[in-house]
């Protein structure tokens, strides 16, 4: 990066600095100090001694950080990049307010959202079970429908069975929130998703970060802790969101082996671009179905439909049927959504040089990006590339600054990475031209140049 701009007064950089101080000093002091009222409070339960902080919203610990972040990005004429509304299909092309843009910001990973067999299967699912199941499957939501994907899912792993969730975020906390206990031990990459910490949190289990796809230090956690506990999860992601990069599984397949654990990587983003065909990492490395005990996969990216699935063997997905709450008290996935992940695998399938065109893209992309001395992280040039800037402030400058050039990316600031991680994230699709890819990166260089 160049020297920063020189302004009349302060340099950018200096404002922006001094911005982020009085705004860091601001969010410490948002937390509450309202521990001491029970003492200062007259008689036990009147009502008055009670601090507002405790009774209103609007000064809800969360809410009073959100108002802070609001005033900063005001202060340094950030427009919010947040709950921009798309007004069509967002695939490399999106519509906001008007105007389009060229989309990097959708993980449509194969382009099969808005595929016109895939709209035609949901509205033909719709004409013959109407829009919802109005039930849990258990009781009267079970549909032919569920089945046929749940059956294709499994086919796609080769196990024994799937089931699906009709959420991505809640299939991961209701598996890993029943399945395991008290006298467990979750043990998951650095970078996990939220969705799996919520559910070690919900097990009651113990839970523990091990360095980003460091096998060999898990290796070191399992010789000192396995004794320790019953059940032991680890889990894994098969490509890591914010990052592009993915694990080496074949040695955390050994290591579940030798140290008798339960291993469990998410597909949200691997199933659809990863191995020849879109089968996600096991293909990639050329696994069996079951080297894995637990194979979760979202259904809102290469599948365009939204919802999660489980896959193994039978005990597991019986299991999960009957008793996981999440599951069991929650209404059955919708017909147009589950025919839409339906027709959208079978599409996969039959054309897997979307998978083929979605990898080179993205590879593409990757190594103009290096060449242009983009600090791109680890990525593996699949499917997602980010470009790391290392100040909150600097992502989402730099987003704003390709959204007036026609490019629309997420910036991902802190607390979702580290702040000296943030970035812009590019979510690469089977519908990017390589011309898409080559501008992109030459306006993404350009514009890192004049932050
Ligand atoms: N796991 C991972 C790795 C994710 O990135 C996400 C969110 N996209 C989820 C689970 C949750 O999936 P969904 O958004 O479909 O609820």
């Amino acid at each position: 990066m160049t020297a920063p701009r020189k302004g009349p007064g302060l340099t950018a950089q200096l404002k922006d600095q001094l911005i982020r101080q009085v705004m860091e000093r601001r969010l410490r002091r948002a937390e509450p100090v309202a521990d001491a009222w029970r003492e200062s409070a007259g008689r036990a339960g009147e009502p008055a001694a009670v601090p507002e902080s405790h009774w209103r919203f609007n000064l809800h610990p969360g809410f009073r950080r959100l108002a802070i972040l609001r005033e900063g990005g005001d202060m340094l004429g950030i427009a919010n990049p947040y709950f921009r509304a798309h007004e069509g299909v967002a695939g490399a092309l999106t519509r906001i307010d008007g105007r389009d843009y060229v989309n990097f910001s959708s993980y449509n990973y194969l382009g099969l959202c808005g595929d016109p067999r895939v709209n035609e299967a949901a509205k033909a699912a719709i004409d013959r079970f109407g829009t919802s199941v109005s039930a849990s499957r258990l009781a009267a939501g079970e549909r032919p429908l569920h089945g046929e994907l749940e059956r294709a899912l499994a086919a796609a792993y080769g196990v024994e069975d799937c089931v699906v969730f009709v959420s991505g975020h809640a299939t991961n906390v209701s598996t890993i929130g029943y399945l395991f206990g008290p006298k467990d031990l979750v043990l998951h990459d650095a970078f996990a998703h939220n969705s799996v910490l919520q559910g070690a949190e919900l097990s009651g289990a113990q839970r523990r970060a091990f360095p980003h796809n460091d096998w060999g230090a898990l290796d070191e956690i399992l010789e000192r802790e396995r004794r320790n506990f019953e059940r032991v999860l680890i889990v894994l992601e098969g490509l890591y969101s914010m990052d592009g990069d993915f694990p080496d599984l074949p040695r955390f397949v050994e290591l579940k082996r030798r140290h008798r654990a339960f291993l469990m990587v998410d597909e949200a983003h691997s199933f659809g671009t990863m191995g020849r065909g879109g089968l996600g990492i096991r293909e990639h490395f050329g696994l069996e179905g079951g080297d894995v005990d637990v194979w979760m996969g979202t259904l809102s990216k290469s599948l365009a439909g939204c919802g999660g699935f489980i896959a193994g063997e039978r005990a597991l997905i019986d299991n999960l049927k009957f008793a996981a709450p999440g599951f069991v008290y929650s209404v059955g996935m919708a017909p147009p959504l589950a025919a839409a992940s339906l027709a959208a695998l079978e599409c996969m399938r039959a054309e897997p040089e979307r998978v083929r065109t979605l990898q080179a893209r993205a590879a593409q992309f990757l190594r103009l990006a290096r060449e242009a001395r983009i600090d791109v992280g680890s990525s593996s040039g699949v499917a997602i590339v980010p470009a790391i800037i290392g100040s909150s402030i600097g992502a989402a400058r730099l987003s704003q600054a390709l959204f007036r050039r026609g490019l629309n990316v997420q910036p991902i600031l802190y607390p979702a990475v580290p702040e000296n991680g943030a970035r812009l994230r590019f979510f690469l699709s089977s519908l990017h031209t390589e011309e898409q890819v080559r501008n992109a990166v030459a306006v993404l260089a350009e514009e890192i140049e004049a932050l």
